[in-house]
């Protein structure tokens, strides 16, 4: 017989789960609206017969929720299985074309889903080109508008940066780049839910979401694609069924996009009242924090930023030895998509952090469960690390 570890043991302390920008628990309201698309409802909503025409039904609702909620035409919405494919399925789509405008323009804080793809066409010979930030992680407009030119095809901009919140200037690339012929995708991932999200004000051409981040399920997201653009604008990369306009065939996921709708009524639903209620005990947890570890830093503080996301610098503090010694907190090191790789974050490095500093750097993403207690509980457990980290350093 094996030794089982005790089933018995209780951590001392509730676990705090502040990491919402890696991801969010499903909603109840959305596992309710799912469960009859896990079982009886279960049909294939490409299938002819009832039980299919119900799913696609019921897909058609969600389209209709999710593209009311971004300001979007039905027309325009279509399924994948997340940002990282809607991302990637956009870059492939418009270049697999062979388009006569080689350059690809994009923010030097984009995820790695816009990132890595950008890499490989650099690789393939497109002339991929990155615009700087500030030190506020803000994209640097003057930059902007000397890197973008009558060549280019494309200009990625994220709506808001997963690592610090930022919110970017969408709008105001997107008319610079509107101005010189090229189009823009902006990667919404993190504004959706967080912010109020408009197609029309955004002024983008593109767009990638995730149900995921809203408190939906995982493994769904989407693309928004502005009617009027010509169809021929963008390759469909995959092949092998007609299901969403041929732009992402294979068989639909009804549940998760059902959940997909569903999260996205409720965001409508609770609006700028979670949103309010996010940024005061984001900025109550800051200035706690302050008062406490003083020599701690807000990265990106002083730019609009989403009301739930704080990135703190604490010197000298690792921050793999902090969350090591935060058992009680669901904290992240940088970005969560990002953790397990040895490198420090782009995106701290990118702003002009030194290496040593990106490393002493957490994200803290308040959602909506979180309360004033686990803010009690998050600004005492960090400075019992900090403390219990100094003296093991200095040991
Ligand atoms: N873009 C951004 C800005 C993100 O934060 C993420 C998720 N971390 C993604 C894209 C990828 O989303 P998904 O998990 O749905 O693939």
């Amino acid at each position: 017989m094996h030794d089982l570890p005790s089933m018995t043991t209780k951590p001392l302390k509730p676990l705090v789960y502040l990491d919402h920008n890696a991801t969010t628990p499903c909603a109840p309201e959305v596992v309710h609206a799912m469960l009859p698309f896990l079982s009886e409802e279960f049909g294939n909503a490409s299938s002819g017969h009832a039980m299919g025409r119900r799913g696609a039904k019921a897909v058609e609702l969600a389209r209709k929720q999710i593209s009311h909620a971004i300001g979007a035409s039905i027309g325009e919405v279509f399924f994948t299985s997340g940002a990282t494919e809607s991302n990637n399925l956009i870059l492939r789509g418009l270049t697999d074309l062979r388009p006569r405008r080689t350059r690809i323009v994009a923010t030097a804080v984009e995820h790695p889903s816009i990132r890595e793809p950008c890499r490989l066409l650099s690789e393939q010979g497109f002339d991929v080109v990155e615009i700087p930030v500030t030190p506020q992680g803000v994209v640097d407009i003057d930059a902007a508008d000397r890197v973008i030119n009558d060549n280019t095809l494309v200009v990625c901009i994220q709506g808001a940066n997963n690592e610090l919140g930022t919110l970017q200037p969408v709008g105001v690339l997107a008319d610079i780049a509107h101005k010189r012929g090229a189009l823009v995708h902006c990667d919404a991932t993190q504004m959706l839910g967080k912010v109020p999200v408009s197609l029309v004000n955004l002024d983008a051409d593109f767009a990638a979401f995730s149900a995921h981040k809203v408190y939906g399920p995982k493994g769904v997201g989407g693309i928004f694609v502005r009617s009027g653009l010509p169809r021929s604008a963008i390759a469909a990369p995959y092949r092998g069924g007609s299901q969403e306009g041929r732009l992402r065939p294979g068989t639909i996921n009804v549940p998760g996009i059902v959940g997909f709708g569903e999260a996205m009524r409720l965001v409508e639903e609770r609006g700028v009242d979670d949103s309010n209620r996010l940024r005061a005990l984001r900025d109550d947890f800051e200035q706690r924090i302050k008062q406490t570890i003083p020599d701690v830093k807000t990265n990106g503080s002083l730019a609009e930023r989403l009301p739930g996301t704080s990135s703190l610098t604490i010197p000298g503090i690792p921050a793999s030895m902090l969350l090591a010694n935060t058992p009680d907190l669901c904290i992240s090191d940088g970005s969560a998509c990002s953790s397990g790789a040895i490198e420090p974050s782009q995106v701290l490095l990118a702003m002009g952090l030194t290496r040593d500093d990106s490393e002493a750097t957490v994200r803290i993403s308040f959602g909506r469960n979180n309360t004033i207690s686990d803010v009690r509980q998050a600004v005492a457990s960090i400075a019992l690390a900090v403390k219990a980290i100094l003296i093991q350093m200095s040991a």
